[in-house]
């Protein structure tokens, strides 16, 4: 999935590695939207299916301004009954990258010469700061007994003995 006009470049270690270069000499105003998709991904520690997203590249007078939305299912942990799951998330960011000539603080984004940026980093920044405190599997998740370990989702013990079917649905 590459091509020479912008679009992702296809590389197993930097997949969301992106060719920005060629909107550096393009008039100021100049915008270009980025489709970003991938089934499956990895970033770092995060796995992700169905990432669909879309990175817009607006020429600005000082640089390129990168505005990116996009939705997820990101792999985590229930903090209930410690299952791994897919929890859908959606996440934005906008990040300005600076010609060198124009940077002035050491915290702004300054474009490489090369024309290539990788959105790794700031994905998985965001996608973190997407993600709830305590997920959970599912609101009703009755998680694992502390005393003998049991998945209470499934099964009962005897510090938990089963709810009523009743009980049950009131929770619902
Ligand atoms: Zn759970
Ligand atoms: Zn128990």
């Amino acid at each position: 999935m590459s091509d020479q006009n912008g679009f992702i470049v296809s590389n197993s270690n930097k997949p969301l590695r992106l060719n920005v270069g060629y909107l550096y000499n393009k008039a100021i105003g100049t915008i270009r939207d980025i489709p970003v998709d991938f089934d499956q991904l990895t970033i770092d520690d995060l796995k992700l299916k169905d990432l669909k997203s879309t990175v817009r590249i607006s020429r600005t007078r000082e640089g390129l301004l990168l505005q990116l939305n996009a939705e997820a299912e990101v792999q985590t942990e229930c903090v209930r009954c410690l299952k791994e799951f897919f929890l859908p998330v959606k996440f934005e960011f906008e990040e300005l990258y600076q010609f060198p000539s124009r940077y002035r603080q050491e915290t702004d984004q300054v474009l490489p010469e090369d024309g290539y940026i990788d959105l790794s980093s700031l994905y998985r920044e965001y996608l973190i700061l997407a993600l709830p405190i305590k997920p959970l599997c599912r609101e009703e998740c009755r998680g694992l007994c502390e005393e003998c370990g049991a998945d209470l989702n499934v099964t009962s013990c005897s510090h938990y003995p089963a709810v009523t079917s009743s009980e049950y649905e009131d929770n619902e």
